[in-house]
């Protein structure tokens, strides 16, 4: 499943950014989507070096990493469960994680923030079963996000990537630290206050200030959208072909945008931004990118 790996580095032709790249990490697969693919990559070989055979995690109702759990379980033929937060309820992402069988649990959000303990609770005399963090934040995640900068060029001047948990940001800094290189990684975090992210990534990787944290592009917080943001969202479609989802890579190639406009970031310098897929966010904000079309 995951020996081949398809993320070419696409080139835009954008009329202010002169040498802006696109790591396209959203063609990997589908359902395994983009940094989620390769933060499960040595989860995976864990739970199988483990004798493991039944994937346990957790995940708010639109959660890609669940959907890349359930897919990546199947593909394995492996059981999948997962914790998820808040009251029951149906959408397009839990629907597919339901047709690649896993087993979804509804629990309150003061149970869920307690994973460890609900795990215990549910799998205590269970051997079969493999804890997963939420979003796969693991230390065999930044591992796998390592990876990826032996994909592309040594002369960047700049990567760009958007943080939830900071786990993607924190391995492409561990790349580009131990390759020695002098590229700068500008992090856009997607929840408001992220700050909290250069605490999270210093628990995989030394810090270094070659990490730039660019907190002022939440639009209002997590899964939190703006007609601005959507209508940037929708102008990259229909200019570059490129689709970018509300809650992640939408707010990151506004952020970089927006730097170059200001003059944060020198226009002809090499720019890489990842796109860590999560397209099916799109089907979460139906109505919103509705309104939009029609407005
Ligand atoms: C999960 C996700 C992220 C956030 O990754 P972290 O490692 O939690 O920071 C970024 N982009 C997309 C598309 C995602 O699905």
């Amino acid at each position: 499943m995951f020996d081949q790996l398809y993320s070419p580095l696409q080139k835009i032709d954008h009329p202010l950014l002169t040498n802006l790249y696109v790591k396209r990490d959203d063609l990997i697969d589908p359902y395994i989507s983009g940094n989620k693919w390769r933060k499960l990559k040595y989860l995976l070989e864990r739970a199988a070096a483990e004798g493991k055979t039944h994937l346990v995690t957790f995940g708010g109702a639109f959660s890609n990493h669940l959907v890349a759990t359930a897919s990546a379980a199947a593909r394995k033929g492996l059981q999948a469960t997962a914790f998820v937060r808040g009251e029951a309820v149906q959408n397009e992402m839990l629907l597919l994680c339901r047709l690649y069988g896993m087993r979804l649990i509804f629990v309150d959000r003061e149970s869920y923030r307690h994973k460890r303990q609900l795990f215990e609770q549910h799998f205590d005399s269970n051997s079969d079963a493999f804890f997963i963090d939420e979003g796969g934040a693991s230390a065999e995640a930044v591992k796998g996000c390592a990876e990826l900068l032996d994909e592309l060029p040594k002369d960047i001047d700049h990567l760009f990537c958007a943080a939830g948990t900071g786990t993607t940001a924190a391995g492409l800094l561990q790349g580009i630290l131990d390759k020695g290189l002098s590229t700068k990684l500008h992090v856009v975090p997607v929840l408001k206050g992220g700050d909290f992210l250069k605490q999270e990534m210093a628990n995989y990787v030394p810090v270094e200030k070659q990490l730039l944290l660019h907190t002022g592009y939440h639009f209002g917080g997590y899964a939190k959208t703006t007609p601005e943001l959507l209508t940037s969202l929708q102008r990259f479609a229909r200019t570059y072909g490129l689709l970018t989802d509300p809650v992640y890579t939408a707010k990151l190639f506004y952020a970089i945008e927006d730097l170059a406009r200001k003059g944060d970031i020198d226009k002809k310098e090499k720019i890489v931004a990842l796109h860590s897929g999560g397209l099916l966010g799109l089907l979460g904000m139906k109505d919103k990118l509705q309104q939009i079309l029609t407005s």
